[in-house]
């Protein structure tokens, strides 16, 4: 029997892909906090002692490129992280790396929309960062890339400009911990699925932005994606 809800279901959150018309259905949103050397070491950690961190988004936190969105309530200090997004086609559970490189479905351009300020009082707090990071409308993404085999190296450049100027400009050859390790380790503390989404970490140059803005992030042989701020 059918259920019946006493709300109208939520629209699935889904991601367009590049080529087709089908879309990507969204299951979950992990990100990874301090993948490339240059940036754990702008937000004052150790690169070579510092683990990767693995937080989530809801998945209705995503943002189609191209839209305009309202300034976040709750902060005086947004900043931009572009991040390369891997979309995941096949479950994994304690991966190893050749699993965990032949899950991957797809990749995007996509920005880890942050308040700062939350983030840095619940550092020093020793709290919890959801507030910082999982909120409405933090995760802008452009459309999926469909992969047939996974870059090995990984390289190309990964970049975002705010109004026109350049604000961050790195290479995904920097980051710290590649896709599959990311992948195997996170399929160590969570079952994942087709669906799921992973942000993996910015290169330097992180920012605040302000309303009015015009935000630009591109990663060659990916896509790009963008947003203006009202
Ligand atoms: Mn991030």
């Amino acid at each position: 029997m059918p259920r019946v809800y006493v709300f109208p279901s939520p629209e699935i959150p889904s991601v367009q892909i590049a080529g087709t018309a089908k879309r990507f259905a969204v299951r979950r949103i992990f990100c990874v906090g301090r993948n490339y050397g240059q940036h754990v070491r702008e937000m004052g950690g150790d690169p070579k002692s510092d683990p990767p961190i693995f937080f989530t988004k809801p998945a209705d936190a995503l943002v189609a490129t191209g839209e305009t969105i309202p300034f976040p309530i709750g902060t005086s200090n947004l900043h931009h992280e572009i991040e390369l997004v891997v979309a995941l086609g096949k479950p994994l559970c304690q991966a190893d790396l050749m699993q965990a490189s032949k899950a991957v479905f797809g990749l995007a351009a996509g920005i880890d929309l942050t308040r700062r300020d939350l983030q840095h009082a619940a550092k020093s707090n020793g709290l919890p960062w959801d507030s910082a990071k999982a909120f409405d409308q933090s995760a802008p993404i452009g459309a999926i890339q469909p992969i047939s085999e996974l870059p090995d190296p990984l390289s190309g450049q990964i970049s975002l400009t705010v109004n026109g100027e350049s604000r961050q400009n790195g290479d995904l050859s920097q980051m710290i911990w590649s896709i599959p390790q990311l992948l195997s380790q996170l399929s160590q503390l969570f079952k994942l699925e087709p669906g799921d989404l992973v942000f993996t970490g910015t290169p330097d140059g992180v920012g605040p932005l302000h309303a009015g803005d015009h935000v630009v992030g591109q990663i060659e042989g990916v896509g790009e994606v963008n947003f203006r701020l009202n």
